[in-house]
């Protein structure tokens, strides 16, 4: 079997497995506790968060780590959303359908339930929002702008410094989920000129269960997850010390080893796509070709059931996707897909391959040679 579906998860790196060990039996305290098992953990805790904000150049403390990554999206969006209202009255979201359902639900969330309002941006035919877009689209009373770093279902890349710049121009916050960015872009939150991001670190080789929002110093922000005031305060929930100190390790080894593992993978990225095209008869990608994440190659074919064609890949020994792993099954076309103006023909045929750090060569030829015949067999399939 053949993993080619890493923006799905990863599998969790053995350096960092090795780090995690000892925090499950010897080192188990509660960081909260005052006797000397409390003060290991906390010890533990306050290094992985060093090591966090060493990688995202911030302080130790605009790093606060959640339960996963959509935890991070919830507590910026909902947190910062109702800090700024508060102290504003400032009710516009600004966002777009191409976001994971962890940022576009919670959008939704706050209009429904909140009586926030909200404004969907449209992206160009790649999946990318120009900074024109969000400039003619943002008012005085925007609290918040929310779009993601790296598209997890077409690898598209947006200009997070030009869109950040836009929003900071007119008053509002910067929030970027950087959940799939983060395992091959910079995550400078200096640069990229955000108030928050998101990460994950089951995404980037670290545990699956522990996220982590860097939320710059003076940002409004309330606390959504009532109970304990851990993380200075923000979030509630005993932490999760293992997971953690895996996510620290997983993200400083993804900085040190990111620009050798993108060199490994974009070419065999572009032998699948070049491969596919030439190939594969009424097939095209989706999202762009030039700014797109190294380890990302996404394609609709015409006429296919794109769940039929991932039961066929899993016959024939590849693992791959038809978008985010939480839609297979679901018959409606990808939100993310509709709304680059593809139909529901094309839409409906949807394949993602992502690549990681177990992929060889060797895999990817045999992917590409088995791929064609096998979209042939779904479309034929899919007529019937
Ligand atoms: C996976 C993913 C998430 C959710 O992260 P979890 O840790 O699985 O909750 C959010 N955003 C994007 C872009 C993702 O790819």
């Amino acid at each position: 079997m053949i993993y080619l579906d890493y923006a799905a998860t990863t599998p969790v790196d053995d350096r960092v497995l090795q780090v995690m060990l000892p925090y499950f039996q010897e080192t188990f305290g509660n960081p909260s506790s005052v006797h000397r098992y409390g003060q290991k953990a906390e010890a533990a805790v306050d290094t992985a968060r060093e090591v966090v904000a060493e990688a995202l150049s911030c302080l130790p403390h605009e790093v606060i780590f959640t339960s996963c990554g959509s935890e991070a999206d919830n507590l910026a969006l909902r947190g910062s959303a109702m800090a700024i209202r508060e102290q504003t009255g400032a009710r516009r979201l600004i966002s777009c359908r191409t976001e994971h359902n962890a940022v576009s639900r919670t959008v939704e969330h706050l209009v429904r339930y909140h009586d926030f309002e909200a404004v969907w941006l449209e992206p160009d035919a790649e999946g990318v929002i120009q900074p024109e877009v969000l400039e003619k689209a943002i008012t005085p009373d925007t609290a918040l702008v929310s779009l993601m770093y790296a598209n997890n279902e077409i690898g598209s890349i947006h200009p997070i410094r030009a869109l950040a710049d836009i929003a900071h121009k007119h008053g509002a916050l910067f929030h970027s989920d950087a959940v799939q960015g983060a395992a091959y872009l910079s995550v400078d939150v200096q640069k990229l000129g955000v108030d928050m991001l998101s990460l994950s670190g089951h995404k980037f080789y670290g545990p699956k269960g522990v996220g982590a929002l860097y939320v710059r110093h003076g940002t409004p922000l309330i606390q959504t997850q009532t109970g304990g005031g851990h993380e200075f305060g923000w979030r509630a929930g005993t932490h999760n010390v293992s997971g953690i100190v895996g996510f620290a390790e997983a993200l400083r080894l993804t900085v040190a080893e990111r620009e050798a593992r993108a060199a490994h993978l974009a070419p065999l990225r572009d032998k699948i796509i070049g491969h596919v095209l030439e190939n594969i008869p009424e097939s095209r990608l989706s999202g762009p070709l030039a700014s797109r994440l190294p380890n990302h190659a996404s394609f609709v074919f015409h006429g296919v059931d794109g769940n039929l064609l991932l039961t066929l890949l899993d016959s024939a020994g590849f693992a791959c996707s038809s978008g985010s792993a939480c839609k297979t099954g679901n018959p409606e076309p990808s939100a993310v897909l509709t709304s680059l103006g593809l139909s529901r023909e094309w839409a409906l045929g949807s394949l993602r391959v992502t690549l990681g750090m177990g992929n060889t060569p060797e895999q990817v030829e045999s992917f590409a040679q088995a791929l064609p015949g096998l979209v042939e067999q779904a479309r034929k399939l899919s007529r019937n």
